[in-house]
């Protein structure tokens, strides 16, 4: 069966199809700079060379049209008509509470996923945007909400609850839902795969490390805890987002600074995090590189980073009563090994003992930890375009 995956954003569209028996990706691409000038398209067939189509795209319509033409072109294109594409599977950021899995889009699915918009005020909508655009030109192709946050929903009160009067979870649900579900979930299911043992028996801890950045700690197949909270700002520190910090910091800078709460808030949203923290950047690549010249607050950051996420193991080993396997997926967590051996190098005392070689790896399934080491260590490169496909394949089987 072949599968649309559409992640749409507020000015660009990723998309992928894939073939979902032998999980393939047949073509993949992205529209740029959606309602602004110089709007493009980035189309990759497989194995074939990149095609750059420059058009103006000033609505997504038009963009889910010019995707529609590139796949189906008879140059080009992949597939010989839009018949060929069985389904549309979309990337939702949020589901809130009403949507703890992957669900048949419908009139009343779409008005549920508007409910969520004050919850996820920069992504929802324009998910949504997607999701008409697709709608209007391919009204016959069945279509599937795949949310970020669904995997979440498994986790308890006490974990999801946050100490603020009750009130505010009662009438605006304010809560941890936690993000990156499609990767935590992937990844601990092929964790526990590729160490032959039954995703159910397992208490796997995911290091979701990219740009944005997670963990969550996944005890029999389910999310029990996660650090991103009612918005991804919450938790680790990441690429420009300050993750969790005294509240009352914010208050204190708008004074400082002269600022109101939106500014701030666009201060921790887009200025802190490792760019912020270095003065260098939010590419890891670029902290590397820094440090190794010798820049001492690269080192800083990057080593404020690896705590943070040191803490978070120990907190999720607590809360699952043991680990029996941690896994480094997303952009750095998948490439970086001087951060995979800084953060393993505080969990000896979890018998953790990794292979230096192994962990040199990137970009790869592989076991970093010796056969010796008492709780494995994993770097397993998320998909989560993969997982969307699959789920919107159960969903309209
Ligand atoms: P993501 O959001 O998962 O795409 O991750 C983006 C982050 O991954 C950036 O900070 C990059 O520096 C980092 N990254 C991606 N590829 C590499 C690589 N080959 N080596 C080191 N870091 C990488």
């Amino acid at each position: 069966m072949k599968v649309l995956v559409i992640n749409c954003g507020s000015s660009s569209l990723k998309f992928q199809l894939i073939n979902s028996e032998d999980e393939s990706v047949i073509a993949k691409g992205l529209c740029e700079r959606i309602g602004q000038e110089g709007s493009r398209l980035v189309y990759s067939p497989y194995e074939k060379d990149k095609i750059i189509i420059e058009e103006e795209m000033p609505t997504h319509k038009r963009a889910v049209e010019l995707v529609i033409n590139a796949l189906t072109d008879k140059d080009t294109g992949v597939v010989e008509s839009l018949k060929d594409v069985s389904a549309v599977g979309h990337r939702i950021v949020h589901g809130g509470e009403r949507f703890a899995e992957s669900v048949i889009i419908d009139n009343e699915v779409i008005k549920a996923i508007e409910e969520c918009n004050d919850l996820a005020p920069l992504h929802n909508p324009a998910n949504l945007i997607g999701i008409h655009a697709c709608k209007e030109l391919m009204p016959d192709t069945p279509m599937v909400a795949v949310f970020d946050t669904a995997f979440h929903q498994t986790m308890s009160p006490k974990a999801y609850l946050y100490g603020l009067p009750y009130e505010y979870y009662d009438k605006y649900k304010v809560r941890r839902y936690g993000f990156h579900g499609t990767s935590h979930s992937y990844v601990s299911k092929k964790t526990a795969e590729i160490l032959g043992k039954n995703y159910e028996d397992m208490k796997t801890i995911v290091c979701h490390l990219g740009n944005g950045a997670s963990i969550c700690a996944v005890d029999k197949g389910k999310s029990v805890d996660t650090s991103m909270g009612l918005t991804p700002l919450e938790g680790l520190i990441m690429g420009t987002r300050a993750g969790s910090i005294d509240p009352a910091i914010i208050e204190f800078i708008a004074n400082k600074e002269n600022k109101d709460i939106n500014e701030v808030m666009n201060i921790l949203n887009k200025d802190s995090g490792v760019l912020g923290m270095s003065g260098i950047g939010s590419d890891f690549r670029d902290l590397m590189t820094a440090m190794e010249s010798g820049n001492e607050r690269a080192r800083l950051t990057l080593q404020a980073y690896c705590y943070q996420v040191v803490k978070y193991i120990g907190a999720y080993t607590a809360a699952m009563s043991g680990v029996d396997a941690i896994v480094f997926t997303a952009g750095v967590g998948e490439n970086n090994g001087f951060i995979r051996k800084e953060v393993c190098s505080y969990l000896t005392y979890l018998g953790i003992e990794i292979d230096e070689t192994a962990n040199e790896k990137r970009g790869e399934e592989v076991i970093i930890s010796t056969p010796d080491s008492r709780v494995k260590v994993l770097v397993v490169p998320t998909n989560e375009e993969l997982k969307i496909a699959k789920e919107t394949v159960e969903c309209i089987k």
